[in-house]
């Protein structure tokens, strides 16, 4: 009773169920299953209602007893509550009743979903005493650690494949973190971080702290309940990587059901992943429990996970839920991205893509009917990906600085009618 683990109970073996002390451990040391932090959801369900989340401020951390720190949160004050914007103009498009996007591409500080995730090892990491935070990224972590370990005086070292785009590596080298880049495939920048966090005394976020790490995704899940006004839609849409934040997505919808914030009801998880890396949908849609692990190719290098550490349970999320899985070309992601952009004013970074070429096809197959609601989580930003779509959104028209040339301009495109006003 003297120890103070806010309302975390231990950590236990998602195989075997031992469970062990709250510490940066992720294995179980019988089967090697992973470990999950688990809650004590009476206390939680007596200090948790929704007028108390209502009187806490729009943060990710209004919803912390469910989140795994034991005190209040160090690191990412700001990060969550982004909006959910209902897409009445892509919902047309596609041929959906109701459709809503989740943006996470202006989660604060780096534009990305990981913000959630990287708040909350970060500020469990700082309640264990560790001075130096690590992860090994596909791009978009390693912006996040790097960001807030800054903002926060702790060392970061961050591992990433070394062909990643310009925007991923600068969006890390300038909050002064050490960027080491590993030629090779995330697989292998992994492998080498499970080496490393072994053998020093650091925090990896996504090998030691994965417990908590992973717990931080939920908030976009509650967020989506709450903005929805306590709800559940009818399907979820998210792409994958390791697939954590999509089975992290099910557990937030089945904690605010446990809690009794949303009435219990049916609801399909979707998982999307890019054609050229897409282990996870692959499997799924032979009908297998298990995935064969790829070589990645694609242009949604945030996804481009081989060897998908959760993919196991993503698949058994899918198939708990109803769910499908389906996978998109770099064609259909660039298509998706510029849907997204043109429908809705939302720059999403190819993953983003990923996740709105899916649904089309999703809701084109009948699989997320047309009277249903859906919500489609949109991950990161744009900006950090230009590399994947320059020279595939037209062409900038250029004129001298005068009158005459802009009116022969719209002259030459059959805009005459402009002129008349
Ligand atoms: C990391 C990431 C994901 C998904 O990550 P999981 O490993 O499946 O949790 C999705 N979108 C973007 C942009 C990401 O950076
Ligand atoms: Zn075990």
């Amino acid at each position: 009773m003297e120890k103070n683990d806010g309302f975390m109970k231990a950590l236990r073996c998602r195989e075997c169920g031992r469970e062990y002390p709250l510490n940066a451990t992720h294995v179980c040391e019988f089967d090697f299953g992973p470990l999950e932090v688990v809650y004590d959801y009476e206390r939680i369900k007596h200090c948790l209602t929704k007028s108390v989340i209502h009187g806490r401020p729009e943060t990710m951390w209004r919803y912390r007893e469910l989140l795994p720190i034991a005190h209040e949160p160090t690191v990412g004050f700001q990060v969550g509550y982004t909006p959910l914007v209902k897409a009445d103009r892509l919902a047309r498009q596609l041929g959906i009743r109701e459709l809503w996007i989740k943006n996470d591409t202006v989660n604060y500080p780096t534009l990305s979903f990981k913000d959630r995730v990287v708040s909350v090892a970060l500020s469990r990491a700082k309640e264990l005493g560790f001075s130096t935070v690590a992860c090994a990224s596909t791009g978009n972590l390693a912006n996040s650690v790097s960001a807030n370990a800054a903002a926060v005086g702790l060392k970061a070292y961050v591992f990433i494949p070394a062909d990643l785009e310009e925007g991923k590596i600068v969006n890390s080298l300038i909050y002064g973190a050490n960027v080491i880049g590993i030629r090779g495939h995330y697989d292998e920048v992994n492998r080498l971080c499970a080496e490393i966090a072994g053998k020093f005394g650091w925090a990896f976020v996504n090998v030691n702290m994965r417990p908590y790490y992973a717990e931080g995704s939920k908030s976009m899940g509650f967020e989506i309940l709450e903005q929805l006004g306590w709800r559940i839609p009818h399907h979820t849409v998210v792409c994958m990587a390791s697939g954590s934040l999509l089975t992290k997505i099910h557990k937030s919808y089945q904690e605010f059901i446990k809690l009794g914030l949303v009435p219990d009801a049916k609801y399909r998880i979707h998982g999307a992943q890019a054609s050229g890396c897409a282990p996870i949908s692959t499997a799924h849609k032979a009908g297998m429990d298990f995935f064969k692990p790829v070589k990645p190719n694609t242009i949604a290098k945030s996804l481009a996970i081989g060897t998908p550490a959760d993919g196991f349970y993503a698949l058994r999320v899918l198939k708990e839920t109803g769910g499908s899985g389906d996978d998109a070309t770099d064609d259909e992601i660039r298509e998706g991205m510029k849907l997204l952009a043109e429908c809705e004013g939302i720059f999403a970074e190819t993953a983003g893509g990923v996740t709105v070429g899916v649904a089309k096809k999703l809701i084109a197959s009948g699989k997320i009917p047309a009277n249903d609601s859906a919500v489609l989580c949109i991950t990161g930003h744009g900006l950090k990906t230009l590399d994947a779509v320059v020279g595939h959104v037209g062409r900038t028209r250029e004129i001298k600085p005068s009158l005459r040339e802009f009116e022969s301009l719209l002259n030459a495109e059959n805009h005459s009618e402009l002129l008349s006003r």
